[in-house]
């Protein structure tokens, strides 16, 4: 099966921070991948922009180690890689100065998509978005795109947001969340609300409950510093995890169209019940085969930052009342492993002789590896000797049904920056959104930050903590296993 490719129209994308690790790393090998599958045109022009002395030649020299560096040898044409690094150039421009933007400006082509990536820190979001505004680079069709972190907490992501509404309108904003670009996310909206299979069933009275996990096995290495100011709640929960749970828990938006979308995620991030002490567990990576521990990592000995974090969530509406989402996601864990499960209640009465609690029917969404969706039924084991039953999987993974071609699935970066090019914003977070997302969170921080609550320790290479286990074993179930 090959993917049909859609070229978008003409472009030009300015990537403030171009010379940065996320632009060398996803933006500039994503955009090259695009042009190889012919969905970039060749007429696009892509500006890096930063404070660096650097020239045109320099830039392209760096890209071009970029695309050796982060993909795949295999996916490098020589003539494609040579027309990518014809469409680069660079202009120097400090985000807090004033040289360089006239020269961006000249650069900008009449006729052509113009949009600006913020791939720097955010603090420099706002002075960028107002020197392009005011110096008449960035028009009203111009789109801008954001990163995380999108503020630390409800009062910064307010200010960032007022930063860029005081220059841009809504409808020009992206702020990115990859996790809402993969591939199986976005199937779990088309298996949803393109079947008449599931949807029927999903609700509290057939869903007995949901499992979100997103595991790693690296640790914080280099990166200590600053992410003992974040933990797992700000860094994954509030973004990523919510947005999941969004998706999962949302009502059937009345058309697949930006607004529509992000109205029924609204909702839902309204509908969370606030949280409670015990139905939290935090934990801290300790020292073992991986590395160090937390506290050696980020160098501080009384660090309370969580590197692991699970939670019991309730969405309280009509619709999910009683049926638990649980979420979770840790550093140095046993596999790197990001699933959802929806496991789906026993059937009301059983004619086997088999016993009760198998959840059999469990709708397994796999964002990484191996993106793909797997549907465990129960049928009658083949053959004689009578009624046998066993637990198959229905296997909807991608990489087998796109048979050779599965390389040509985009990457999540590769197919939000076409969105923002088709100026589709359906899989981009609303401000209203990340807001509200903040607004949960912050009391939830607040309120282990009040108790003075000490992350537990947890073995690398483990499943987290204990606690973790109990969370769900109080409830009379379990954890699927974390699983490569
Ligand atoms: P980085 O490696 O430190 O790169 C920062 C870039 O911004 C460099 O190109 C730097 O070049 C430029 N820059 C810094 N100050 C500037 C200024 N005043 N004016 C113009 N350019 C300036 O950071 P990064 O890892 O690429 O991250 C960029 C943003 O994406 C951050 O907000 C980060 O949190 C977010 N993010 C990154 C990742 C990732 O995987 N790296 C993932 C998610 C989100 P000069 O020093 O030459 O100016």
């Amino acid at each position: 099966m090959v993917a049909r490719i859609i070229p978008v129209e003409p472009f030009d994308l300015v990537i403030f921070g171009g010379t940065g690790d996320l632009a060398r790393r996803k933006i500039f090998p994503g955009l090259y991948r695009r042009l190889a599958d012919g969905q970039m045109p060749p007429e696009a022009r892509l500006i890096g922009a930063a404070r660096s002395d650097s020239d045109d030649a320099e830039f392209r020299a760096l890209i071009s180690a970029a695309l050796e560096e982060f993909l795949p040898a295999e996916n490098l044409r020589p003539e494609i890689v040579a027309q990518f690094l014809e469409m680069l150039s660079y202009v120097k421009i400090d985000a807090l100065g004033e040289g360089g933007w006239p020269e961006l400006k000249g650069k900008m082509r009449e006729g052509v998509v113009h949009a600006f990536y913020f791939s720097v820190a955010p603090s420099l979001f706002g002075p960028i978005a107002e020197r392009l505004k005011e110096r008449g680079i960035a028009d009203g069709q111009a789109r801008i795109v954001v990163e995380k972190p999108f503020g630390h907490d409800l009062a910064s992501a307010k200010a960032l947001n007022a930063s860029l509404a005081a220059h841009f309108d809504e409808t020009q904003i992206y702020r990115i969340d990859h996790y809402l670009g993969k591939e199986t996310v976005q199937n779990l909206m088309a298996v949803r609300f393109g079947n008449m299979l599931f949807e029927p069933l999903w609700n509290s009275q057939y869903v007995d409950h949901i499992q979100i996990t997103v595991a790693e096995t690296v640790g914080v290495g280099g990166r200590g510093e600053y992410y003992d100011r974040i933990g797992a709640m700000r860094d994954m929960v509030q973004n990523h995890l919510l947005q999941l749970v969004c998706l999962i828990a949302m009502e059937p938006p009345a058309r697949y169209d930006h607004d529509a979308v992000r109205d029924e995620k609204l909702k839902v991030i309204r509908a969370l019940d606030p949280m409670e002490p015990d139905d939290i567990v935090r934990g801290q990576y300790a020292a073992g085969p991986g590395g160090p521990s937390y506290l050696e990592d980020v160098g501080d000995p009384r660090s309370r930052t969580e590197s692991f974090l699970a939670m019991r969530l309730e969405v309280s509406n009509w619709r999910w009342a009683g049926t638990p989402f649980y979420v979770r996601t840790g550093k140095r864990l046993k596999a790197r492993a990001s699933e959802i499960a929806i496991v789906f209640k026993d059937a009301p009465h059983s004619i086997f002789d088999v016993p009760r609690g198998r959840h059999s029917n469990i709708l397994s969404i796999r964002l990484q590896p191996n993106e793909g969706m797997q549907l465990g039924v129960t049928i009658k084991e083949p053959g004689p000797g009578g009624m046998r039953l066993i637990d198959v999987p229905l296997d909807m993974t991608f990489a087998e049904a796109l048979g050779d071609d599965h390389d040509a699935i985009p990457d999540a970066y590769e197919r939000l920056i076409m969105d923002v090019i088709r100026g589709n914003q359906t899989l981009f977070m609303r401000g209203d959104e990340v807001e509200a997302a903040w607004a949960w969170t912050d009391p939830v921080i607040a309120g282990w930050e009040a108790r003075g609550h000490i992350p537990s320790p947890y073995d690398q290479g483990s499943s987290g903590p204990d606690d973790a286990l109990m969370l769900l074993h109080r409830d009379g179930r379990r954890w699927r296993e974390i699983r490569p």
